[in-house]
């Protein structure tokens, strides 16, 4: 089956209103280009040199969403080309990036990354990192980060049950945040979860966007 035909069967199972990242890290840009031409146009990827490098190559109006762990010193190369960053998971980071976009004039829309799988390899914080960061003067006074919802990582497990209230909690601490800092701010509306193994489950609960790889270009090597 080819990439388009994947693609076309794929997008039959995100509701409107569900936004679709296609994750196209260690993917090339042909590949990429196969989608594209079907009509997609935000891409995910999780290293900053590699989407420097398709960004440079590819059609200027594609959406390049920033889905990985990012480095403080690697903030300035990605801020004047990235439509979203979605794992902003300290204060430290969100200061760097406020401090690059403000150099070159540009309002970063971000995602706040709140760890909520088992595993403690997963990066992110917890609600209440979360609710310091939003207390924080420091924060409060940034003119040019964006925060426009929240992301987040089930565990990898075959437990549906595990994974969907994962996923409940972060639904429940997006409406909590939403209500205590965010009343009236529609752009505070995204709730960033789901990639292949759980994306159904992901927009039960409430996703607004899907990350999805492999079921769209095949296993990664
Ligand atoms: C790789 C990746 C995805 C996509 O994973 P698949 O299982 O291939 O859909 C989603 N989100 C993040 C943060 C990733 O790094």
């Amino acid at each position: 089956m080819s990439l388009a035909d994947n693609y076309r069967r794929l997008i039959k199972d995100i509701p409107d209103g569900v936004k679709l990242i296609a994750v196209s890290k260690t993917k090339s840009p042909p590949e990429i280009m196969e989608l594209y031409n079907c009509g997609q146009k935000a891409f995910g990827e999780n290293k900053v040199q590699e989407l420097l490098s398709k960004a440079e190559v590819m059609p200027d109006d594609i959406q390049w969403h920033m889905i990985g762990h990012l480095q403080s010193n690697k903030v300035r190369y990605i801020v004047p080309i990235v439509q979203m960053i979605h794992a902003v998971d300290s204060l430290k980071l969100l200061k760097t990036i406020e401090k690059e976009a403000k150099k070159t004039g540009h309002v970063v829309s971000c995602l706040l990354q709140i760890h909520i799988a088992e595993e403690d390899t997963k990066f992110g914080m917890s609600s209440e990192e979360v609710f310091q960061l939003l207390d924080n003067p420091a924060y409060q006074s940034m003119k040019h980060v964006k925060i426009k919802g929240l992301m987040g990582m089930a565990t990898f497990t075959d437990d549906t049950d595990k994974v969907r209230s994962e996923f409940r909690f972060l639904k429940t601490l997006f409406e909590q945040v939403k209500k205590g800092y965010f009343a009236g701010d529609d752009d505070f509306c995204e709730l960033s979860m789901g990639m292949t193994d759980d994306f159904a489950i992901a927009i039960e609960e409430g996703s607004t966007m899907v990350r999805i790889g492999s079921a769209l270009f095949g296993e990664r090597e």
